[in-house]
């Protein structure tokens, strides 16, 4: 079965072809294309078999026109990778938001989608993007499934005292304001991973998982269940990452409108765009820039490298506590794949919950970094692929009970 996995972000587009049956995953062809609807003409790249085949740049005006190049990328005689679209049978689209209503991943129905619609609202960002894709798919291959994929969803087992905020509960009744958790695709991916690498059922493991990257967050994940997560009611919750500011002190933003006389649309784009390290450091969002710069003595740039750490060794003692003992810590995502040197500085002094690293292995970003009693662990993620393990998912569940 090919399924193509869309993945429409607030100005790209990813997309990635795969094989699919019960004894074999292979991605077949993929590619990405950025700056959708800007100034400047989008970067098209589009890969076979993980080789460059593709590197151009042509204006691309809407999420439409991204698709359409994509699917004739997809089919083109000099470098397709199938003679039409016909032979694609399913699509799995990421939807960042999946508000309450979604626990697992759906086969887009014209109810779901108007729920998905309906949901647009708690994800201003990331939601009208990936409902164009839907719509642009649904034109384009109607005779295809067509299958939501929620970043929400993995997170809708935490029970209500871990996403309820102490706040009037009406605003919990009425908008629906609570914690829903992001990143859950790759959460649930890595999580399934490490117990495979392990060599124990998920059901009798306690891990942390760390998704470091841009966005960042972190889970508590227990018998394969989301217990808590350090996102939100939006992705702005939690660690310090490359643009947002993470958890700090709600009336902090208050102050500063009142002082600066500012909208709350500016404070939120002050929130989510020019805090975190990037405003720690004024203007280095890249770890690995502020690594070099940490490393050849910066004090701001050693000290937001500190604030980083610090908050994911905090979450980890919290989700340990959380689940009443931990066997692994999973690191996944750009700076938890690739620096030994957060990774370990993260694990330093967590002896007293068996963590400790080997250096050899975490130097080699090898996949187990540890020699105690505790795992941990590196999981590169693969959210596309995961989605289109979900949409084998649906499709079996879908025959199964038609
Ligand atoms: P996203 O998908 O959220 O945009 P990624 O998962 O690609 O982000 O991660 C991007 C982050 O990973 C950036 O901060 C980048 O600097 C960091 N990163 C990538 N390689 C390294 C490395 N070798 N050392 C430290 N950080 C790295």
């Amino acid at each position: 079965m090919k399924i193509l996995v869309l993945n429409c972000g607030s100005s790209s587009l990813k997309f990635q072809l795969f094989s699919m049956n019960k004894k074999r995953e292979k991605m077949l062809a993929g590619g990405f294309i950025d700056r959708i609807g800007g100034n400047q003409d989008s970067s098209i790249t589009y890969y076979i078999n993980h080789k460059k085949k593709l590197d151009e740049a042509q204006p691309i005006k809407d999420y439409d026109g991204a698709i359409k190049i994509a699917l004739k990328t997809l089919c083109s005689s000099k470098y397709g990778i199938i003679k039409n679209i016909h032979e694609i049978d399913s699509i799995g689209h990421r939807v960042v938001h999946g508000g309450e209503e979604f626990t697992k991943s759906m086969l887009i129905s014209e109810k779901v989608f108007q729920k998905i619609k309906d949901n647009a609202h708690l994800a201003p960002l990331h939601n009208p993007p990936n409902i164009k894709g839907i719509e642009s798919s649904l034109f384009y291959i109607p005779f295809a499934r067509q299958i939501a994929v929620f970043d929400t969803a993995f997170h809708q087992t935490m029970e209500p005292d871990a996403y309820t905020y102490a706040l009037p509960y009406e605003w919990y009744e009425e908008k629906r304001i609570r914690r829903y958790g992001f990143h859950g695709t790759s959460h649930r991916y890595v999580a399934e991973e490490a117990a495979k690498i392990i060599g124990k059922p998920i059901e009798e493991l306690k891990m942390v998982t760390c998704h470091l990257g841009n966005g960042a967050s972190m889970t508590a994940i227990k018998r394969g269940i989301s217990m808590d997560t350090s996102m939100g009611f939006t992705p702005l919750e939690g660690l310090v990452m490359g643009t947002r500011c993470g958890n700090i002190d709600p009336s902090i933003p208050l102050q500063i409108m009142a002082d600066e006389g500012l909208s709350p649309n500016q404070m939120d784009l002050l929130l989510n765009n020019q805090s975190g390290l990037f405003g720690l450091t004024d203007g280095d969002s890249d770890m690995r820039t502020i690594e070099e710069k940490a490393h050849s003595g910066s004090e701001r740039h050693k000290l937001a490298l500190n604030i980083f750490t610090r908050q994911v060794k905090k979450y980890i003692g919290a989700y340990a506590a959380v689940m009443g003992g931990l066997d692994a810590i999973v690191f996944t995502a750009g700076i938890g794949e690739k620096s030994a040197f957060i990774r370990e500085k993260i694990c330093e002094e967590l002896d007293f919950l068996g963590i400790q690293i080997d250096e050899k292995q975490n130097e080699k970003n090898n996949t187990v970094i540890s020699k105690g009693m505790t795992f941990v662990l590196i999981v590169p993620t693969n959210e596309e692929l995961a989605i289109a393990r979900e949409v084998m998912k649906v499709l079996i569940n879908e025959s199964n009970n038609p």
